[in-house]
């Protein structure tokens, strides 16, 4: 395999020969669109060079793997430059490439990498190793990474199925042992009852409680992580101090509620009000698919505490009972009410997605984040939370992708058809082979973004968007092939991939849809240099 796939110094060959391309491109789409004023009347282009972009970060990744990974990641990295040459051609004219389909000595190592050869050894090695791909780490992070799997393994795992088939709320015990754990604060300053522990451990966690389940797994992190982000760019001292020890010990569970039934993408334009009255504000209007309402002691909601635009947003923590049911209804004492209904899906099951009716919801003053000075800031406050779901959402989406290649890997070597089993044909450990490397390509954007994040989380907030990109369509799309590789079973219920499948097609949507963060985030990012988040029409909901 050594001699088909690039190794280390081919990979970097590949990684600088694309990065030249998406620079010539990024030029082009800026001179196209007037220095990124002009992206909405050049969609295409642009949503062709966000993803071209988004698609040479993830091979320059590549090209820094481990070296116990290079084969897979030579493999990758030549697979997903022959895509991003592919997905510039029609935009080509319009940007002023000139023809992208000769790069000399790299066009070589790109064409053994994606030789089928190559990719076959992969899914036969993925075969012999049950689907799991060792990646290396310093002592102290492979010890997070073996805590969270075993604890996965053991307390999540049990009920997954069940819950997904039942449309049930995650347990409470998993809850408590997620919390005396410490998985709610990873990422929380030690200063505020965290562990400090930085991204990649957040990650790594992320990743193994995905693997097993994301709604009742992985994706009880995101809310806190969105929230405590948010709080640190522009909570008070007394409310940082007041709010993120109960959120890092899971004293208190958070939902997040941007949503609206009438504005998704377009935040900016958020109509839910809060007007001020004696001692605080309140709150009246509708909400939509805000995850884990019931069950969460507070709501993170985005309501309009002024004129029109991302600057009459305000940001508030909105306390309220638990409810485990998927209706609820609640009286304050003075006559502000809240009731909700979750929605049913077809996956992500396990935190139930609420509709929401505020009518004169009473929220203390001192819950505005920011305070007085929080006024109108609640727009960017979002945003920042944003950043840090969209990383996480990257570790997410790896879990469930590694998920998938591991039941496919187990499936293909038992499965028999023509009197062979199935993964000694050569279309199966093809297609084996490119599920094992799409999943590495996701943890490697999504390690290099948290790598990035703990260096400036800021700065880092398009690679974040970038890591979540890639990541959730390469979850759709090795879930999908994993499901066909289980043939009819894959569709039925009993078999974990029908799950995994109904779980993935959520991740493209949410935290802003896979266009809008194309578009708004890292097209914006790329062609403006405008990453201050200010904006009308920035991605929401996570
Ligand atoms: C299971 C689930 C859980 C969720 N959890 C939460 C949560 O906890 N909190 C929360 O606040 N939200 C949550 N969301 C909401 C989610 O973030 C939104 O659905 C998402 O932001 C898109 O908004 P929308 O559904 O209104 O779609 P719309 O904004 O109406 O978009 C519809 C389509 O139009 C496209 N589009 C929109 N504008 C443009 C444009 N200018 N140019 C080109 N294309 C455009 C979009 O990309 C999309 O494909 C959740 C959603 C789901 C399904």
């Amino acid at each position: 395999m050594a001699s088909l796939c690039a190794a280390r110094a081919e990979r970097r060959a590949i990684a600088d020969a694309t990065g030249a391309i998406v620079e010539r491109a990024i030029a082009g789409a800026r001179a196209l669109c007037d220095g990124g004023r002009a992206i909405d009347d050049h969609q295409v282009a642009v949503e062709r060079v966000a993803c071209a972009a988004t698609w040479a970060r993830v091979i320059a990744a590549l090209a820094d793997a481990p070296d116990e990974l290079g084969e897979i990641a030579g493999c990758a990295a030549a697979e997903l430059a022959s895509e991003l040459v592919h997905r510039l051609a029609p935009v080509a004219p319009v940007l002023g490439l000139a023809p992208l389909d000769d790069h000399g000595a790299v066009g070589r190592a790109i064409a053994a990498g994606v030789a089928p050869a190559a990719v076959e050894r992969i899914g036969e090695a993925a075969i012999a190793v049950g689907g799991r791909i060792a990646w290396p780490l310093p002592d102290t992070l492979a010890e997070i990474r073996g805590h969270a799997r075993a604890f996965a393994e053991r307390a999540i795992a049990p009920h997954a199925a069940r819950i997904h088939q039942s449309d049930e709320l995650v347990p409470e015990p998993v809850i408590a042992e997620m919390a005396r754990l410490g998985y709610f604060g990873l990422s929380i300053p030690a200063r505020y009852g965290g562990h400090e522990l930085g991204h990649l451990a957040m990650i790594l966690t992320t990743e193994e409680l995905s693997r097993v389940s994301l709604a009742a797994g992985g994706s009880l992190i995101t809310r806190p992580e969105i929230l405590s982000k948010a709080l640190l760019a522009g909570g008070s001292d007394a409310q940082k101090q007041a709010w993120l020890p109960r959120l890092a010990t899971g004293e208190i569970m958070a939902a997040i509620s941007v949503t609206e039934p009438d504005t998704g993408s377009d935040v900016a334009a958020v109509a839910c009000r809060a007007e001020p009255a004696p001692g605080g504000w309140r709150i009246s209007g509708r909400k939509a698919w805000c995850t884990f309402a019931g069950r969460a002691d507070v709501i993170a909601l985005l309501a309009r505490t002024g004129g029109d635009g991302a600057r009459g947003l305000s940001l508030f923590i909105v306390d309220k009972p638990r409810f485990f049911g998927h209706e609820f209804s609640a009286v304050q004492p003075a006559g502000g009410t809240l009731s909700g209904r979750a929605d049913r899906t077809p996956g992500y099951r396990g935190m139930h997605s609420f509709g929401l009716a505020f009518d004169r919801w009473f929220v203390p003053a001192d819950q505005l984040v920011g305070g007085p000075a929080g006024v109108g800031r609640g727009f960017a406050l979002q945003m920042a939370g944003f950043a840090a779901g969209r990383l996480q959402t990257g570790g997410r989406a790896a879990g469930l992708a590694q998920a998938a290649v591991e039941d496919t890997a187990r499936y293909v070597a038992q499965r028999s058809q023509f009197g062979r089993p199935i993964g000694d044909w050569g279309l199966t450990r093809y297609q084996l082979g490119r599920m094992m490397h799409r999943t590495v390509a996701a943890r490697a954007i999504t390690y290099a973004a948290a790598a990035a994040m703990d260096a400036d989380e800021r700065a880092a907030a398009p690679l974040a968007a970038m890591a979540k990109l890639f990541a959730c369509d390469a979850a759709v799309e090795v879930t999908q092939q994993g499901q066909l590789l289980h043939g009819g079973w894959g569709y039925a219920e009993d078999f974990a991939i029908s799950r995994y499948v109904a779980d993935a097609q959520v991740l493209p949507i949410f935290e802003g849809t896979r266009p809008i963060l194309a578009l708004k985030v890292i097209g914006r990012a790329l062609l403006g240099g405008d990453v201050q988040l200010d904006g009308r029409g920035q991605p929401g909901g996570p």
